[in-house]
């Protein structure tokens, strides 16, 4: 499938990651006639983008209108109405695109909380639907399938060569501020002559930056380990203004050692079996069933407890009890090249590893957790049950998803904020043209996917993550693909 890279190396378009926005961004540019150099930091053998993490669930647009109205109500003012209607207008043939370049691929209409918009509130959250892609005998879709075609599709063109095993370090530019190539860590030169589109994933797995952007911490994600916000040093070296640098799209991770002594992020499952979420004291927050429905309940768990200086949701607690133990806790695919344990069916492995932590009663539960009164915990409890007849919850959760939690021994596991991927980064306005703090577009370098996406504080609607890297890729690999039509000057030194 790879083509190797002779020495001298130089391109049309160079793009730096090879995940959901870099594999669009490379066969956009091939399509448009651009010889294309990828450099992907991982090895071949070892790549695990955080697509190959997802589903297959794609949100596309039926009405642009309606769609970029519900997208800028959704980014609450984080993204501005040009690149937020860029991505409706982009998401509206994503369809047709994905089905003529994947040669098999169905499309399944999806029902419930899938479906569509997540606030249906919103103004023009009509405007986008959620459907499936997915693959001949697939009975559910596969994000590491997907990219794969994609990947094959970009390659077959004849028009990419892919660098594996090489990360990008330092853009290199001209006295105009034109960005002409990249120097990867091995020290080899790229020229672009084209354009360079940043598309290395998020900074969510370096935890300085974490500490430096994000509300709370720790944070902890579960996607891609090599998506440590590398494009993002790589443009604020030239410069690049920044954008909605707080925003996660957040899930329920823990985090635990192995036997090995390895950390490793979980995603929790949590589901309408009857459960609570409690802070370090016993006692409940919010309506935790958003954690199921949406991205966004991390905000919750970011408050700064002024009284006790310190972040007292963090960790939280996710409290049931033996029926959900029945079922395998941890949620979310796992790529086949993956290095993390497979999580048990049965939990009982990480029962023994003190992953999850049992009790007897409730009040021993709250104990074994350290919570300074146990029977705080045995309140929330006992409060969650007596509401859970008639529905009654200070937290507004839905009355089909509350229960009494009555059937020991009772279980809990800890709980961070973090999830999926950061979303912030460099700037970069509606061709994907990455700007300066003065809002100037930086010439050469385009940017595409989570190291800078156009999701704001409340994720739009499941499929979100995958329908903006594919568009803004499109954009970018399509825009600097335009550029090469006008070569910028030589290289120096
Ligand atoms: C567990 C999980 C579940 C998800 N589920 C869904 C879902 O169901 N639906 C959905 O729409 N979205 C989902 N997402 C989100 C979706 O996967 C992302 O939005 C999408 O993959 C982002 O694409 P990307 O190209 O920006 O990043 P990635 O796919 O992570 O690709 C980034 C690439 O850049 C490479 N890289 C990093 N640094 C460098 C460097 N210096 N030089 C060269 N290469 C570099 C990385 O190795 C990686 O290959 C999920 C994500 C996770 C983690």
């Amino acid at each position: 499938m790879t083509a190797a890279v002779p020495a001298g190396i130089e391109a049309d378009v160079v793009v730096l990651g090879l995940g959901a926005a870099g594999v669009a961004a490379a066969l956009t540019a091939a399509e448009a006639g651009a010889d294309v150099l990828v450099l992907e930091k991982q090895a071949e053998d070892r790549h695990t983008p955080s697509a190959a993490f997802a589903g297959s669930m794609i949100m596309v647009t039926v009405d642009e209108d309606q769609a970029a109205r519900y997208l800028v109500a959704c980014a609450a003012g984080g993204t501005p109405e040009p690149e937020c209607r860029a991505w409706a207008r982009g998401a509206a043939d994503l369809q047709d695109w994905l089905v003529q370049r994947c040669p098999g691929l169905t499309v399944h209409d999806l029902t419930g909380h899938h479906a569509g918009s997540i606030y249906p509130d919103l103004p023009g959250a009509d405007g986008v639907v959620t459907r499936e892609f997915r693959l001949p005998g697939q009975t559910a879709g596969s994000g590491e399938l997907l990219h794969r075609m994609l990947l094959d599709r970009a390659v077959a063109t004849g028009r990419v060569r892919i660098r594996w095993a090489s990360p990008a370090e330092e853009l290199l530019r001209v006295e105009t501020g034109r960005v002409i190539g990249v120097r990867a860590a091995d020290g080899t030169v790229v020229r672009a002559r084209g354009g360079v589109v940043l598309a290395t994933g998020g900074f969510e797995n370096d935890p300085q930056a974490c500490r430096t952007y994000l509300r709370a911490w720790p944070t902890y994600f579960t996607g891609n380990p090599g998506n440590t916000g590398d494009g993002l040093r790589m443009a604020l070296a030239l410069g690049a203004d920044l954008w909605h640098m707080t925003v996660v799209i957040g899930r329920q991770c823990t985090h635990v050692q192995g036997p090995d002594g390895r950390w490793h992020n979980y995603q929790m499952g949590l589901t309408y079996d009857p459960f609570v979420v409690v802070d370090g004291e016993g006692r409940r927050y919010c309506d935790e069933t958003a954690y199921v429905r949406i991205h966004t309940t991390w905000h919750e768990m970011q408050l700064w407890d002024h009284r006790k200086r310190s972040f007292s949701r963090v960790p939280s607690y996710w409290v049931f009890d033996s029926r959900r133990f029945a079922r395998r806790l941890a949620a979310g695919a796992e790529p086949v090249r993956s290095t993390r344990p497979r999580w048990s069916d049965d939990n009982m492995a990480e029962l023994e590893r003190g992953w999850v932590v049992s009790g007897d009663t409730v009040r021993e539960l709250g104990e074994k957790l350290g919570f300074p009164d146990p029977d705080e915990l045995v309140r929330t409890v006992e409060g969650f049950a007596a509401g859970a007849p008639r529905g009654e919850d200070p937290f507004g959760r839905p009355a089909e998803t509350m229960a009494p939690l009555d059937r020991p021994p009772y279980y809990a596991v800890r709980l961070f904020p973090g999830g999926v991927n950061t979303a912030g980064g460099p700037r970069h306005d509606a061709s994907g043209r990455v700007l300066d703090v003065r809002g100037t577009p930086i010439a050469g370098l385009f940017a595409a996917g989570t190291v800078s996406q156009l999701i704001g504080h409340t994720y739009p609607s499941p499929g979100a993550g995958w329908s903006e890297a594919l568009t803004t890729g499109r954009i970018a690999g399509a825009a600097a693909a335009r550029g090469a039509d006008d070569p910028p000057a030589e290289i120096p030194g």
